[in-house]
């Protein structure tokens, strides 16, 4: 109730300065303490404070942090944690440092943050334990013993966050085609003879090849990305693999994509392109970070080609 009365507000901390593609290297650590019943939390240097966290800055009260899980001098891998950064008044909580990240190109009215851990204490049960738990007297427990094969359950919820931008990408793409090929159908540029009409922009012959191909690419996305809806709301643990390579493939597809439609309908629009009002260079400034966040483009396409062994022939 708390999370949705948004009394809990919460933030999702795993990249660090020093590790974003690569989870596994995250440099935060945790220990147990079993005469307490607690975990501590810390940043042991300066390239393991946490970077990037969307609603950090400002808002979140709590966040969820991915650590690196020490028990009894063994490094169990990434973990996660529920740890509470403010109090209900918006104090940051002590032993915990928050900055804001600055003003970036686009996705201003998210607070990204950065946090820094000094030893903070969380009750054990604030380990995200679906895939592995500590016992009270400090035991590690987890029926995946392949350290690689928990870290892919650790990792599996995050598929939500890449089908969700992969679908969301195809809207952008729209709203920038259907307004410059608006503008195309009204705008007049040149005539061929003396005294006759201006040319409609989109009777141009290279008009059409600059926009064309990209509605059909759109359409085409589109029809995909209605494919992996359902596949993600019908997805059973066995399709859990697939959903995986298929989301991680559109989202990088379709944000590349996208960058590709929002600049070239900028270019379309010509001068107007450039105003805020009318959205599309707008557009590329707010969703340019979709090949970045919630997996890189380039390192998801790596574990698409390491996964296509996998993909169902029949
Ligand atoms: C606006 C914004 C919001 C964000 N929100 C959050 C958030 O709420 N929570 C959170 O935890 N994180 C968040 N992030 C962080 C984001 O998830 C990371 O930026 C992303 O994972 C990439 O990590 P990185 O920036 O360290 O880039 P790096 O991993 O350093 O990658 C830099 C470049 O190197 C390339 N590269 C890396 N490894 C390889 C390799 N093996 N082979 C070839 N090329 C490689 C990549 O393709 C990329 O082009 C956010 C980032 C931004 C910009």
């Amino acid at each position: 109730m708390d999370t949705e009365n948004y009394s809990i507000k919460g933030c999702f901390a795993m990249t660090e300065l020093g590790h974003g593609s690569n989870v596994r290297g995250l440099e935060t650590v945790t220990t147990y303490d079993s005469n307490t019943g607690e975990f501590v939390i810390n940043t042991p240097c300066e390239s393991a404070q946490k970077y990037w966290i969307g609603g950090a800055a400002n808002h979140a009260t709590h966040t969820v942090v991915f650590s690196q899980l020490h028990i009894n001098g063994t490094n169990q891998g990434v973990h996660a944690f529920i740890v509470q950064i403010r109090d209900a008044d918006g104090n940051i909580c002590p032993n915990i440092r928050i900055v804001d990240c600055g003003h970036k190109i686009g996705l201003n009215g998210v607070d990204n943050g950065r946090i820094w851990f000094d030893n903070v204490r969380v009750p054990r049960e604030n380990l995200l334990n679906s895939v592995a738990d500590v016992s009270p007297d400090g035991k590690y427990l987890s029926s995946i013993e392949n350290p690689d094969q928990r870290f892919a359950a650790f990792m599996a919820p995050l598929t939500v966050g890449r089908v969700n931008i992969a679908i969301s990408s195809v809207y952008q793409s729209k709203v920038a085609l259907a307004t410059s090929i608006r503008y195309a159908l009204t705008r007049r540029a040149f005539s061929l003879k003396q005294n006759e009409p201006e040319v409609l922009l989109l009777d141009y012959p290279s008009h059409q090849r600059r926009l064309f191909p990209l509605v059909a690419k759109t359409y085409a996305m589109s029809f995909a990305a209605n494919y992996l809806k359902m596949l993600y709301v019908k997805r059973t643990p066995q399709s859990n693999k697939i959903i995986h390579i298929v989301s991680s493939s559109f989202k990088a597809t379709f944000t590349w994509n996208n960058m590709q439609i929002l600049q070239e309908c900028r270019e379309a629009c010509g001068g107007q392109g450039l105003k805020t009002e009318n959205r599309v260079g707008q557009l590329k400034g707010e969703y340019d970070v979709q090949s970045t966040f919630e997996g890189d483009n380039l390192i998801l396409m790596q574990q698409v080609n390491k996964n296509l062994d996998d993909w169902p022939r029949s």
